[in-house]
């Protein structure tokens, strides 16, 4: 027998034509992640099979993975007799202690001598007979034994982990995240990347009025979400020119509206050249007054480029709830301030008017600030933690 990890797809395995597509980009998804184990996989499950010690360390990696439903250690034997099959059991059940199980019997291999029903009872009698003061329950037993029926092999096991779900990250193409160092944009990004969504990300700074610290904030932000995505390029955006701009020459009420309006702009433009599909931001509806409808599509309407609000609908606790889960909330809780709270006007516009945005954005210069913007940008590549400290930031 040997001692084996594999995956069930969940969602992917309704994918009928391309579930290949979808396969192969997990697979590479994978191999990325743990490097020197191998992978194989076939229609239905995907085999891992890293060095004994590294069991946990591997399963840990996986559930972070997107793509992957559950997780399982099992073991796998070529023995295909029923009499084999119950040995293996016996012989894995000596260190368990339990009272009740069940047997659960997965045949794929339809050519097997015996159905799936007949073969669970066949397991369930031998296991009785074989172990002193058990007994089967069906509702509620205390271990499972699964035994999976398969052309290639016979797998056994015990033990399922959840894995994360979603697609596998890349398999939806790729989009442009607006990271700030709020607690709602890196939400954002992984639940983007959750969908199967490959992410780059762009920052807006406006030293000397952000600090290197927002900085460095934001960056650490992208490490952590990098833990989902392979890697993360993060797209540094020196905005000081078109923001003073904006607080010299526009009515303060309309400030952020105009400055939200020019982010937008600038994101659409990189979005192109990285081949972006659609820009992701961490906006929720009414949360503040640029996150009104009426805001919001005041902003939107100057780029054609989609835009996916994967917080718009959830209260701030259910936001924040993800945040602790994928651990980024304590980073965006820090105070250094971006560059969106320094110029915040006392009574910003609820209701802003698209033909006011247009009128006060001919006061300024804007194309040649946003090209200038564009052509300046810094682009850091950001690796998860652990590689992190091997590797100098570009
Ligand atoms: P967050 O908690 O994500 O900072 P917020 O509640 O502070 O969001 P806003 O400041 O209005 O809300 O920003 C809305 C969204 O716009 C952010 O979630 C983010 O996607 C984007 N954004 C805001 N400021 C920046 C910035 N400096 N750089 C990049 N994106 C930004
Ligand atoms: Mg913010």
């Amino acid at each position: 027998m040997q001692k084996i990890i594999f995956l069930k797809y969940g969602e992917l395995s309704t994918k009928k034509d391309n579930r290949n597509y979808f396969l192969k980009i997990l697979h590479n998804n994978i191999q990325k992640k743990l490097k020197n184990v191998e992978i194989k996989y076939d229609y239905g499950r995907m085999f891992i099979i890293p060095s004994l010690e590294d069991f946990d360390k591997t399963i840990l990696k996986l559930k972070k993975i997107f793509g992957i439903h559950e997780i399982v250690i099992g073991y796998k034997t070529l023995n295909k007799d029923v009499e084999d099959i119950q040995n293996n059991i016996i012989e894995l059940l000596k260190n368990k202690k339990f009272q009740s199980f069940k047997v659960e019997v997965k045949r794929s291999n339809k050519s097997y001598p015996y159905d799936s029903m007949t073969l669970r009872k066949m397991l369930g009698a031998f296991v009785l007979k074989n172990i002193q003061n058990i007994k089967v329950d069906v509702n509620n037993p205390e271990i499972i034994i699964n035994v999976e029926i398969r052309v290639n092999e016979i797998l056994i096991y015990f033990d399922e982990y959840k894995g994360s779900g979603g697609y596998p990250v890349s398999s939806l193409g790729k989009g442009l995240l607006m990271l700030s160092g709020g607690i709602d944009s890196p939400v954002a990004g992984y639940l983007a990347m959750k969908r199967g969504i490959k992410l780059e990300a762009i920052y807006f700074e406006s030293p000397p009025h952000t600090s290197q610290k927002a900085l460095e904030k934001v960056m650490s932000l992208a490490q952590k979400l990098a833990v989902y995505n392979n890697d993360i390029k993060l797209h540094v955006i020196n905005f000081t020119a078109i923001q003073e701009a904006i607080y010299k020459n526009i009515p303060h009420e309309y400030l952020i509206t105009i400055m939200r309006r020019m982010m937008y702009r600038i994101s659409a433009i990189v979005s192109a050249r990285i081949n972006a599909k659609v820009i992701i931001n961490g906006e929720s509806i009414g949360q503040v007054a640029s996150q009104t409808l009426t805001s919001i599509s005041a902003i939107n309407e100057v780029i054609k480029t989609p835009v996916i609000r994967p917080v718009a609908c959830l209260d701030k606790l259910e936001i924040i709830d993800i945040a602790r889960k994928i651990e980024t909330y304590e980073t965006s809780i820090l105070p250094y301030e971006d560059c969106c709270t320094i110029f915040v006007p006392d009574h910003p516009v609820i209701n802003p008017e698209k033909s006011k945005c247009v009128e006060y954005e001919k006061l300024i210069d804007y194309e040649s600030l946003i090209y200038e913007a564009v052509k300046t940008r810094k682009v850091i590549t950001l690796k998860e933690e652990e590689e992190q400290k091997f590797t100098n930031i570009l």
